[in-house]
Formats: structure tokens, sequence, C-alpha cells
């Protein structure tokens, strides 16, 4: 039976679900980025859609089952489509196929088996085109379905999509934009080259490359489409989808060779069996296979549901793994000196690209998987960018991989703090890859933000003996910059003034850009919160920063370690005399109101969160960014985070911001609390 507890939990799990799906909808649809892949999106979704099924008054009209993904970014002008494109649904495996079959075929009071096309899933981008008379009028992306994007000038350089059909038709056609993984390639080589970012993959590749505002760029860019869908007024143009297919082709569109007419779900399997495989024969990517009933007329007597077909499944390609052989293992040194191993592959095909490099964790894990170099190994591809290596061949066995005692860069020997699995180069005043890092990581968005001034420019300073420090940089002059190659006076001008606009940070960059081991953003935060000064929290005890909630016994014994460290001295002096100040985060204390009440604020409010934690110490609260028994409230905008549910598990109390405006108001009244 159904408990209350079940209910709340379930609840409390789609909605986070959502965010999630949400989220990750953004980053893949809006900015071309996936944080996650696609599998592991697909198991969010399985799973909210799962939960919806179980408690079906958990549906809301919100919810991403109920709707297709895409949003529209700025930028292009809104097309509202002619026919509705929909997503489509989808398992991962054959059972969940069968199924599906079985559901439909219910539906129908028929003897023989249903006549099926099973096809390759293009890994691109749908679009729908309209052609009046023959001609092209209109490209658009799919949008969320009902509204896309028109982007009928960048639509008109692809392969595969005739400008004029061979028979003047009015036809609504759809199909996928992909890029081949060989100009894929290409075309990231190239951006390397110039320093601009990597494409995750085709996918992204070719959405980037079709969503360009301006359109001579997508001209360049290797584009082709593969038509799957032909819709069209006029009876009698075609029956069935394999003869809307053959039309497409006779029109003049690239259609996918690889379907196949079948007749009832066991040869669908044998498909996806075989697909599963030759796929990677290919110079284009595909995520799985879709299924679709032939006959047009069963198509629609079906019809759909708010999202998906329901005469048409996909079955997804498993998260794909390979076996290649460990090279080598190269080790590569961070800021704070930690030895990250990475493993140096013979290059494999892996999800459609090619793959040389993975994680390989650290080196208690590689000797616990008895992996060494020489190894046949499984690597899979987690997250889309980096993949990692999972096991070696069990029968295969070469021995425990030595464990480095020595930096390859400066020669030190390595450490490993007690309790820890990373292994640091001792020498963190002179090795050349910390201080590198160190330099890079001072300058990079998460900490100072000085535009500019990046991998390439930090190597040459440091070459050229130009600076040896972070601090350095506050020294330098724009004939300094133009002794570099390449630099002319303009972009001299611009790096020489991007780095003196930096000298008075918020003392939480300022703290999180020393590069103190185990400090980062959200602890730099915490400290700066306590103490306002460098000078206070050089005087700081273990103990007393122990007690800030959030910080730990490891985090206070590496900031008392870096502030007793000489060199680490001599360049916050040096910072001092350059100027560099930060800004400092005391606030001044208005009434005592919130005394003693420590506040967490998670998700997006009205004003940006500064506003409020600096209201919250105002009135002589403290803001935390963790959730712990000790936390008194927790200040809740939209799209919370996992504090939110830390705090429900926790049984802390959630304000939205109407509770906390009512609370400040009300004890601002009271003068009590
Ligand atoms: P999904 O994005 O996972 O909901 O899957 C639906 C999408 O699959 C469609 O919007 C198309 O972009 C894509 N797709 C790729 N190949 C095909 C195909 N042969 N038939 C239908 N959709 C396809
Ligand atoms: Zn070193």
């Amino acid at each position: 039976m159904m408990g209350i507890m079940d209910f709340i939990e379930a609840q409390r799990r789609v909605n986070i679900l959502k965010e999630l799906i949400k989220e990750n909808n953004e980053a893949y649809y809006v900015n071309d980025a996936p944080k996650i892949t696609d599998f592991e999106y697909d198991e969010l979704f399985r799973e909210l859609k799962r939960l919806e099924n179980e408690y079906p008054l958990l549906i809301t009209p919100d919810s991403p089952t109920q709707k297709v993904g895409d949003k529209i970014s700025d930028g292009f002008k809104e097309y509202k489509h002619k026919y509705r494109l929909y997503s489509l649904d989808n398992s991962n495996n054959y059972e969940d196929l069968r199924k599906w079959y079985e559901r439909v075929i219910k539906e129908f009071t028929i003897q023989n088996e249903l006549e099926l096309v099973v096809e390759l899933k293009i890994d691109g981008l749908s679009c729908a085109l309209s052609y009046e008379k023959g001609i092209l009028k209109i490209g658009a992306t799919r949008g969320n379905g009902i509204v896309g994007e028109n982007i009928t000038d960048n639509i008109k350089s692809i392969k595969g999509i005739p400008q004029k059909l061979s028979k003047p038709l009015n036809l609504e056609v759809r199909g996928e934009v992909y890029m081949p993984i060989s100009s894929f390639e290409k075309l990231n080589e190239e951006n390397i080259k110039r320093g601009l970012r990597e494409f995750a993959n085709p996918r992204n590749a070719a959405a980037g490359s079709l969503r360009q505002l301006d359109a001579t760029v997508t001209a360049k860019r290797d584009l082709h489409f593969f038509a799957y869908t032909a819709i069209s007024e006029e009876e009698n143009l075609f029956k069935t989808h394999s003869e809307a297919l053959a039309l497409l082709k006779e029109l003049g569109f690239n259609v996918n060779p690889n379907y196949k007419v079948v007749k009832g779900i066991n040869p669908v399997i044998e498909q996806c069996e075989i697909w599963s495989t030759e796929r990677f024969n290919q110079d284009y990517a595909t995520d799985g296979m879709v299924i679709k009933i032939n006959d047009l007329a069963k198509q629609n007597e079906l019809g759909y549901t708010s999202r998906a077909p329901k005469w048409a499944t996909a079955f997804k390609f498993p998260p794909e793994e390979v076996w290649t052989r460990l090279e080598g293992i190269e080790l590569s040194i961070g800021k704070t000196g930690a030895v990250t191993p990475v493993a140096l592959l013979t290059p494999v095909q892996l999800a459609g690209t090619i793959v040389k490099r993975a994680s390989l964790h650290n080196f208690d894990e590689i000797n616990r998987l008895r992996i060494n170099i020489g190894n046949e190994v499984l690597i899979k591809k987690a997250a889309e960018i980096i993949p990692k290596v999972i096991k070696k061949r069990e029968e295969e066995d070469l021995g425990i991989y030595e464990t480095p005692k020595y930096c390859p860069v400066c020669n030190s020997p390595l450490i490993k703090p007690e309790g820890e699995v990373v292994l640091y180069c001792s020498n963190s005043k002179d090795c050349p890859a910390q201080i590198q890092g160190k330099i890079e990581f001072w300058a990079s968005k998460e900490a100072m933000d000085i535009d500019g001034v990046g991998e390439t420019i930090v190597e040459k300073l440091l070459e050229k003996k130009l600076i040896s420090d972070f601090a350095d940089l506050y020294k330098l002059t724009v004939e300094d910059f133009m002794q570099l190659d390449l630099i002319k006076e303009k972009s001299a001008d611009n790096l020489y003034n991007a780095i003196q606009a930096s000298k008075t940070p918020s003392m939480t960059k300022f703290l999180t850009a020393l590069s103190i081991k185990h400090i980062g953003k959200e602890t730099a935060d915490l400290i700066a919160n306590e103490y306002p000064t460098i000078d206070t929290i050089k005087t700081a005890t273990e103990e007393e920063l122990t007690k800030i909630d959030g910080i730990g016994e490891k985090a206070a014994k590496s900031i008392i370690d870096f502030f007793k460290d000489e060199n680490n001295i001599t360049i916050l002096n040096k910072l001092q005399e350059y100027g560099v100040t930060p800004k400092g985060s005391a606030v001044e204390k208005i009434s005592n109101i919130f005394e003693g009440k420590t506040f967490v604020i998670t998700g997006t409010l009205s004003q940006p969160r500064n506003n409020f934690e600096e209201k919250i110490k105002q009135l002589g609260g403290k803001v935390s960014s963790s959730v712990s028994k000790k936390t008194s409230y927790v200040l809740a905008g939209e799209n919370p985070g996992s504090k939110f549910d830390k705090a429900t598990q926790l049984g802390v109390i959630i304000l939205t911001e109407r509770d906390f405006d009512l609370l400040a108001q009300r004890n601002n009244d009271e003068k009590k609390f």
C-alpha cells in the first residue's frame, strides 16, 4: 500500500528530477554544452516517468515529461511550426521494446504481425523544412515543438537539402542535421590550434555550427542532412512511412539508406543488435534505433501523448565502453602540487570520437585495480568529455604499477598527507608546474577573472623571466608585454589594463585566488564572512577557524600552514606593495535581531544573493554555505539545489523570500527575536 511517507518521498524526488532535467535541457539545447551524458540524462528522465506513473498526482503541466525539451535562444526569430514536432519515447532494453509492441498490437484487431520500419537514430538536431510548390520557404529548429527558431538562411548551405524539389509539391519535411565524425574531428583540431573551445561531440558541433547568427559561418561548416519524415495534405501521395522515405529520396533529399521494413518485433531486435556495433563503421554519430509503424492510417489511429507519438519508439544504445591498451601513465601536476595520473591509450573509437587519454582516478585506485602500463583496459565515456578507465582484463596480470616517488617536473619527492589519497609534489616554492598552475588560476574566471591572461601568456611571461609568481603580474608594464611574440600594442594595453583593474577584489575572490589547498570558492566565502582582512586571518588559530560552520579540520590546518609559509608571506607582501588589497567583507551591523541565527541560501532569488547576505549580516545573523543541524533557516528561491533537500531531511525551517522579508520586518519592529 502506498503510504503518505512514500508519497512525500516521491514528491521530493520528482521535484529534484525536474530541476535536474530542466537544468540539463538548458545546458544541452540552449548552450550546446551538455554537463551529463545522454545516458545519464535518459536515466533521470526514465526515473521521473516511473515516479509519475506510480503517482499520477505528481504530474504537472511543466514537467519535462509533458513536453519537448528545447528552448529558444535570443537572436533568432521565432517560427510557429505548421505541424507540431514531437519527441520520442525510448527504452534501453529489448524487454521494453517488446512491451511497447504488445501495447500497440492490442489497439488493433489484426491477426498477423504489424509492419514496422526500423531506422537509425541520427544524433544531430532535428529540423523542419517547409516547401511551397516545391520551393524551400522556411527551415526551423524544433524549439519546444510548437515554436522553433527560424534558421532559413543557415539551412541553405546544408548538404542533402534541396532548395527546389523535383516536383512542385507543398510539403513539410523533417530530418536530422548532423556533422560527419571526420569533419567534427577536423573542426576540433582547427579550434585547438586557434585557441578556441573544443566541441564535446559531433552533435554539439552541428548545433553550434547551425545556430550561428551569421549564416556565412554555418556555410563554412560541413553540415549534412538525413530526411526522415514527410507530411503532406494531399491524399495518396504516400500511404506508408517507407513510401514517404522513397519519395523524399526521389525529390532530392538525402535519406539514410540503412532502414528496413519488417514484420513484428523480433526482426526489430535483430536490427538493434546488428547496428549496436555496425554503427561504428559509419561517419556519422547514432544514438539508437527508431521504430515506427509503417502504415500511416494506423499511425493516425494511435496518435500522440502530450510529448511523443504512440506509434513510434526509440531504442537507445547502451553507454559506450571499449577495450584498448594502456601505453603509459602521464603525471599531471596541479596548482597545489597534486599529482593526477592520466592514462595514455592506444587511440580507439569511442562514442563517435577518437580517444587517446582517459582519467585514472588516483594511485590507490590504480593499484587496487592492479592496472599496469601495457594492460588492456576497459574505458567508458562517463561525462561526455573525459572517458574513464574502469578495469583491466582479469586474466592479464602485469604486476603492480609502481607509484611514482618524484615529481616528473622538478624531481622533488612526492608526499602523501595523512588521511588523503592524493600525492603532492613537496616543492611548493619552486616547482615550475605549480608556479605556472597558480598563476594561471590566479587570473582565471573562478578567481580574479583577468581577461586575456591564460595559459599561453603565462607560459611566455615565465619563459622570459618577467614574472616568477602571481604577485609579479602587477609590476608588468605595457612594454613588458610588447616583448612577447605576437603581442601588438593594442593587446599589450588590454592585458596591462585588465591586470590593473583587478586590484581590489572581494575578500572571497582574493582568498580563492591564493590556491590554498582545500580552500575553494565556497570555503573562502565562509572565511571571508568571519575575517574581513588578511591580517585577521593570519593570526587566526585552528580552533577559531573550525568554529566556522562548514570549515573542517583539514581546511583550517591548510590555512594555518599557508600563512606560516615564508614564501607565501613574501608573495602577500608583494601584493600589498603593488596595491592589491581585498575590499573586505565587513558589514556594518544595524541590529541584533538575527543574532545566533545561521542562514543558508539556495536557489534563485529576486535580487542577487549578496543583497540577502548583507541584510542577514546587518541584522546580526550569519550566512553559511552548507546545511547542517546548526542551520536555523534555509532561504530558498526558485530552482533550489541539494541544500533544500538536506534542509528537508534535517527538518530545518525553509523560508521563501516573502517569509524572509516578513521575518526581517517583524523582527525589526519588535527588536527582539
Ligand atoms: P529525443 O531527442 O531523444 O526525444 O528523440 C527524438 C529525436 O530523435 C527527434 O527529435 C529527432 O531529432 C531524432 N531522430 C534521429 N533520427 C530519427 C529518425 N530516424 N526518426 C525520427 N527521429 C529521429
Ligand atoms: Zn614538482
